[in-house]
């Protein structure tokens, strides 16, 4: 699917039922509304709160959806303004590109997860300092 046509369907659908004329307030605050029910996916997937495997798989696909609830509110967002996202996704790709290309060494994934664990490991000696370790 091409973006520029994704954003010109969503005007037209919006136009055709008057939706257009909602001010971008409304839209950025459907915007976070659909922000909060993909992290909510995210959190069950990430083991913020127990999830059977075929709930698993569920939460999976919803997410899949609220994504798209995110991007259709953002492509909305980027009409209201008399914006051409793809003109700006292809300037975030070179931006991104010429940032952190192959090699440039300006970002380590490798200590960024370091750091992660390091993190979670003082969290967790804190936890079992105040509650006990727990086998
Ligand atoms: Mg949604």
């Amino acid at each position: 699917m091409d973006i520029r046509d994704y954003q010109e369907w969503v005007r037209q659908f919006d136009q055709a039922r008057g939706w257009d004329l909602c001010p971008g307030t409304d839209t950025l605050a459907h915007v976070l509304e659909e922000l909060g029910e993909l992290s909510r996916c995210v959190l069950a997937l990430e083991g913020y709160r127990t999830v059977s495997p075929g709930e698993r798989e569920r939460i999976r696909e919803n997410l899949g959806e609220e994504l798209a609830d995110v991007v259709t509110f953002l492509v909305k967002l980027a009409y209201t303004y008399n914006l051409d996202l793809a003109q700006y996704l292809a300037a975030n790709q070179a931006k991104c590109r010429q940032r952190f290309g192959e090699g440039s060494g300006s970002y380590s994934c490798e200590e960024y997860l370091r750091y992660k664990k390091e993190s979670a490991d003082a969290l967790l000696a804190q936890y079992q300092q105040r509650f006990g370790k727990k086998e």
